[in-house]
């Protein structure tokens, strides 16, 4: 009892929809005023104002979008941000690994919140994950009302991850993975993924089996591959074969695959991927930092990859706002081949919203269109950055000029969790203390 179905109405000034921008502009969506369990909150109209609506939010001085997607973080590894920030993927990984050992569940509650904070300041509605995951942090996801899908870290069977959170070796892990999608299976905010965590770290056996556990279960693979060209070529040395290809070889690609990175990948790798409709997630600030390269985004557009974007950890960024991950996606490529017009802003604009959507598991999100989940994004753009602004140059706006600080309001799945600059479902000023607290204690244990 209780939920009752209500409507909002909100008004803005422009507001991007597929077919292009509409000016004074209204979107309806229903409201459920319980915590989105049941459901709903769909899209019932996204046009220009009507007249007689019964408007709940005036946003004027606003522009309506999507909600970002991104498509591949460690959400926990906010607390190990700022750690090594001039350090190659290995070094980094050990100064990484050196405060991580130390993590309790109550840190990675209290990371997953921090970085649940800032994505939703900064306009990101759904996430997909690998750390480590139990349904007691899932329940922390569903109460902050965003959309995750979540795979359990592992590397071999028999490795416990993260001793001090969980005594879950690698085996005991894939078990937990199963019985968290079984449970969470027609849940609108959860899915869940297996996350072995590269092809060089798990032994190939293991990978062999989670592919086929994953076909049979039906539970999509969230790993990384080819991130680095150390990486490759220790795959070559050890198997003969490009990560992609080795992956392919242990029937990896029979299953649903979310990969991040892809730096390296070869012709053929990229057709493998398009052919097996496996996804990647594009994460051009990380690939940078960690001195990894530049991910071939024009080639994988080309070809027909299903890609998302995503900023890595905080630990490798340091920012999870993914109006940054946007406009170096749009920007590098150009640079690269010396030409402007190799990737359009609106197309990085479609992966980062649509595309990660569909390729985190929520293809009902992710435009504002009726029927749609209403995962939606107010910015401010009254601002100075933001003028002159016509509707015309809105949507390159968003690309190049936007910024996570222009985010006022957010909704997901119709429910209101960021009003105005403040957040309805997350104690801001508490979770930023508990996560000084918590680093302030990794630190000394790790000393
Ligand atoms: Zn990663």
């Amino acid at each position: 009892m209780g939920d009752v179905m209500t409507e909002i109405v909100l008004r803005a000034d422009m507001m991007l929809v597929p077919a292009g921008v509409v000016k004074n502009a209204e979107l309806a969506f229903e409201s459920c005023t319980d915590d989105g369990r049941r459901g709903g909150g769909r899209i019932t109209y996204a046009g220009p104002a009507r007249a007689g609506s019964m408007v709940t939010h005036d946003l004027a001085g606003h522009l309506l979008m999507p909600g970002l997607v991104n498509g591949h973080t460690h959400s926990a590894m906010t607390l190990m941000r700022g750690v090594s920030d001039d350090e190659a993927l290995m070094p980094w990984l050990e100064t990484v690994q050196g405060l991580e050992r130390h993590l309790t569940h109550e840190d990675v509650e209290v990371g997953l919140q921090l970085a649940m904070l800032e994505m939703i300041e900064t306009g990101t509605t759904a996430f997909a994950d690998m750390y480590h995951w139990d349904s007691a942090l899932l329940e922390l996801v569903r109460d902050a009302g965003m959309r995750v899908l979540a795979a359990l870290a592992v590397s071999a069977p028999e490795a416990v991850a993260f001793p001090r959170v969980s005594p879950w070796n690698g085996a005991e892990a894939i078990a937990e993975t199963e019985a968290l999608a079984a449970r969470y299976a027609s849940d609108p905010q959860i899915r869940i993924a297996y996350g072995p965590h590269t092809p060089y770290t798990c032994p190939p056996a293991f990978l062999r089996e989670i592919a086929e556990r994953a076909v049979r279960f039906g539970i999509p693979i969230h790993t990384h591959v080819s991130e680095s060209s150390g990486e490759v070529e220790g795959i070559l040395a050890a198997h003969g074969a490009m990560p992609g290809d080795y992956l392919d070889s242990l029937g990896f690609f029979e299953a649903e695959v979310h990969a991040a990175h892809c730096v390296h990948l070869s012709d053929s790798e990229i057709e493998l991927f398009a052919r097996a409709g496996a996804s990647i997630s594009h994460n051009p600030v990380s690939n940078l930092k960690l001195g990894n390269g530049i991910a071939r985004l024009p080639e994988l557009m080309a070809a027909g990859v299903r890609l998302a974007l995503g900023t890595d950890s905080a630990a490798s960024n340091n920012s999870l706002d993914l109006f940054e991950e946007i406009k170096l996606a749009a920007l590098l490529p150009r640079g690269v081949r010396q030409d402007a017009a190799v990737v359009p802003g609106a197309d990085v604009l479609e992966i980062a919203t649509a595309g990660g959507s569909a390729a985190i598991g929520f293809p009902e999100a992710g435009a504002l269109s009726v029927g749609c989940l209403a995962d939606v994004i107010a910015l401010d753009i009254t601002g100075a950055s933001a003028t002159p602004l016509e509707a015309e140059s809105i949507r390159s706006h968003a690309v190049f000029g936007a910024t996570g600080a222009d985010v006022r309001h957010v909704f997901i799945g119709g429910r209101h969790v960021y009003a105005d600059g403040a957040h309805l479902t997350l104690d801001a000023a508490a979770i930023r203390d508990r996560a000084r607290a918590a680093r302030a204690r990794l630190r000394e244990a790790s000393a």
